[in-house]
């Protein structure tokens, strides 16, 4: 008898069995009754790690609930096999987080778990120790600066061309494992370049650490604004979370290290969170230069062992203070005093995968939970925290001056429509004033940022001479054209209207076709500078953030003139010599089919300009744009939080349409290699919705769509998604939860999504 073998001694001399319910870390909504072994019992505790039998397999699991009631008659449970923990891995507050999670964003609490532990503690086997200590590298070993060169090099090798050109964009050298994973070249290529001598193969150890030399002098004196952005901090109750909101180079990074200092002197941890970790050294070598040995950094190129480590070290409270990316909300830092989301608006706080979390509203439950502080930092909040800190939820301190009295770099808007353009510029959109300032700034030896927001893949309508888009009458976003049939059609909730072949707003008879991103800007300024020197960043994968990482390096040290790529180069890059910065195409995400277009833009615009005039020969910022008059343009140019959110707020509430933050917002996405199942699957789930809506919650509901996605189609599968609005956040949860658990992972549900592409 399974009983008689685990059971343990009741007071009167006779035994019953005892059981714990199990979270598996499957999208599953339950929980799994095991038998506790007497052994085992002091260990199988809420929160502790045990292994268990699942189907034919082993597997890790959490205890939530011992001596739970016993599973009905017909269920043998099975024993728990081990009990690692001597200390339960996840602590009853993260174990109530991890339950918040699962409810809020309506995923299964195994996945909520799952994303609390390094993966290296869900492993049966023994974690894994430190990863294969050596890589192979391919390095480029001979330029080909012309074009001419280069069409003789690779004249009948089209894809060794390829191969060649992709390296070079990535800093000249990456791990060939990334080149042909992640950036899908193939071997032969690689081997081609060997071979014609343009490239060699190298093993070398793997980067560790690679903050490791990064040093910082130790931090100057507060100025007397930080001074009183500090006390008005640690003035403020705990629980009221609050908002930093100071200007680019206003020095925020200081503020946030002082308030964390007295946290650690006052015998608390601390997490600081920072939106994408290889993209900010400055800040990892400050945190380091305060704290020293006292930080854990948990940055990507940690191996499973490594992060394992870095983990356990917190747990021990070893290590006070934790830094990392989104997931370092998790940390399992000793005594949390205080959390610090750093550029609070990025939306890499946002999980892209169950669960969908966003770091910085985990941030604050958590916070809630153990009773730490919550301090975000932004010069270009969202919109959502600006609306709290309106409603005095949040608590906001200003850091209006740049350090040193620097002046905010002026910028200049150029019109696209009519500014002249440099003769050969063709399709590159590069003006005779930009093309001055930059030729300007090489001149005198400084250094320039291009930012050229690549992801316009959307196509829109515009009218050529007014600017003007068509946008959806009911949704207020851009209307995308669609060739076939030929139409504009709404990515939100599916209106369809005929292409125009006038302008609505001013009659011109032509309209074009706009949204794709110029590839050739890099190879555009190469031709037009030729002396100088040009680095682009812009692939966003994870081990050419580390090439990334050597860019800037290189940068800092004045080996690069001019610095161009996407949004990655906008942010928190503190330079001194960079004078000139040109935004060459402004509205490349304006008219994105994504109610936070806008937004997102104006945060784009401001932040880039923000790399000027830090330092002491100031700076100026050149905007190319068509819409000048846009609030978002507007606003950024005069570097104006407060006169963004006063023209775009209002454009979110009624009679508008209502989006966030004047009302929750949810998505679910269904996708299929078939077009008609993934448009059927979204069908259904727009009309589970619809009938929820009207017979149980009393139409609080707003149901858009379902319509296909702006991205129709991603990796072979067709994309359709339904969005639902409420003003009611349970409501919004009760469907959230009730689809998140029905659908089974056939539906992606995303709670508070940052993005609706
Ligand atoms: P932000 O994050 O607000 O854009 P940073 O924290 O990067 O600004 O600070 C901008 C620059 O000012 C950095 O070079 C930083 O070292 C410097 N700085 C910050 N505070 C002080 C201070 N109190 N005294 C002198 N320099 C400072
Ligand atoms: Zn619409």
């Amino acid at each position: 008898m399974v009983g008689a073998q685990h059971a343990a001694p009741l007071p009167d001399g006779t035994t019953q069995p005892r059981y714990a319910e199990v979270v598996l870390p499957v999208p599953v909504p339950r929980t799994y009754s095991y038998l506790i072994p007497p052994g085992l019992a002091p260990r199988v505790v809420p929160g502790a790690r045990v292994v268990v039998p699942m189907q034919r397999r082993q597997v890790v699991g959490v205890v939530a609930v011992v001596d739970a009631p016993a599973p009905a008659p017909r269920v043998t449970a099975k024993p728990v096999l081990a009990a690692p923990d001597a200390e339960p891995a996840i602590t009853p507050p993260l174990f109530a987080l991890g339950v918040w999670i699962s409810r809020y964003y309506g995923t299964p609490l195994g996945l909520a778990l799952r994303a609390l532990l390094p993966g290296a503690l869900w492993s049966v086997r023994r974690p894994a120790g430190p990863a294969e200590q050596v890589e192979r590298v391919l390095t480029l070993t001979a330029a080909l600066p012309s074009l001419l060169e280069r069409e003789r090099a690779f004249k009948r090798a089209p894809k060794r061309r390829v191969a060649y050109e992709a390296l070079e964009a990535i800093g000249g050298s990456a791990p060939v494992r990334h080149l042909i994973a992640r950036l899908g070249l193939s071997p032969a290529a690689l081997d081609g370049l060997v071979t014609q001598g343009l490239a060699g193969y190298t093993d070398v150890p793997r980067a560790r650490d690679p903050f490791a030399g990064l040093s910082s002098p130790p931090p100057p004196d507060l100025t007397a604004d930080q001074r009183r952005v500090v006390a008005g901090i640690l003035a403020t109750p705990v629980e009221t979370p609050v908002l930093i909101q100071g200007v680019t180079g206003s020095g925020k990074t200081l503020v946030y290290l002082d308030v964390l200092r007295s946290v650690v002197a006052s015998g608390n941890g601390a997490i600081l969170l920072v939106p994408e970790i290889a993209l900010t050294p400055q800040t990892v070598a400050r945190v380091r230069g305060v704290f020293g040995d006292q930080v854990a950094v948990l940055h990507s190129g940690l191996s499973d062992g490594e992060r394992a480590d870095a983990w356990r070290a917190l747990r021990r409270g070893e290590r006070r203070v934790a830094v990392g990316p989104r997931s370092a909300v998790f940390a399992p830092v000793q005594r949390l005093g205080a959390i610090v989301v750093d550029e609070e608006h990025e939306s890499s706080y946002k999980q892209g995968t169950a669960p969908r979390y966003h770091a910085r509203d985990v941030a604050r439950e958590r916070a809630r939970l153990e009773g730490a502080r919550v301090i975000l930092g932004s010069a270009t909040p969202s919109l959502e925290t600006l609306h709290l800190a309106a409603s005095g939820t949040v608590a906001r301190f200003d850091l209006p001056d740049r350090i040193g009295a620097r002046p905010l770099p002026p910028v200049e808007v150029i019109d696209l429509r009519s500014d002249e353009r440099v003769p050969d510029a063709r399709g590159v959109p590069w003006t005779v004033a930009l093309d001055e300032a930059v030729r300007g700034a090489l001149g005198r030896r400084e250094q320039v940022i291009l930012l050229l927001n690549r992801r316009g893949f959307a196509t829109y309508l515009q009218c050529p001479a007014c600017g003007d888009v068509r946008s959806c009458p009911r949704c207020a976003i851009a209307l995308t054209v669609h060739q076939t049939p030929a139409a504009l059609r709404c990515h939100y909730c599916g209106h369809e209207e005929p292409i125009p072949t006038v302008c609505g707003v001013c009659g011109k008879e032509t309209q074009r076709m706009r949204g794709l991103g110029t590839q050739q800007l890099e190879h555009f300024v190469g031709l037009r500078f030729p002396e100088a020197r040009i680095a682009r960043m812009d692939l966003d994968t994870t081990s050419t953030k580390w090439a990334h990482h050597r860019v800037l390096e290189r940068m800092a040290q004045g080996q690069i003139d001019i610095l161009l790529g996407t949004q990655m180069i906008a942010k928190g890059l503190d330079f001194p010599n960079v004078t000139v910065v040109g935004v060459v195409d402004a509205d490349t995400g304006l008219h994105l089919p994504d109610f936070r277009a806008a937004e997102r833009t104006f945060q784009l615009v401001a932040q880039v300009a923000g790399r000027a005039g830090r330092g002491p020969k100031g700076g100026r910022v050149y905007v190319q744009t068509r819409a000048r008059e846009h609030p978002a343009i507007r606003a950024a140019a005069l570097h104006s939080v407060s006169q963004f959110a006063a023209a775009e707020l209002p454009l979110r509430a009624p009679p508008n349409p209502a989006y966030p933050p004047h009302v929750g917002l949810a998505r679910f996405v269904a996708s299929h290699e078939d077009a008609g199942r993934a448009q059927r699957a979204a069908e259904r789930v727009a009309a589970w919705l619809v009938r929820a809506n009207s017979e149980r919650l009393s139409g609080v509901l707003s149901v858009l769509g379902p319509a296909p996605c702006p991205i129709e189609r991603l990796k072979g599968r067709w994309r359709w998604h339904v969005l639902v609005k409420a003003a009611e956040p349970r409501a919004l949860g009760r469907v959230v939860r009730a689809l998140g658990a029905r659908a089974r992972g056939a539906v992606i549900v995303d709670r508070d999504p940052v993005s609706l592409l």
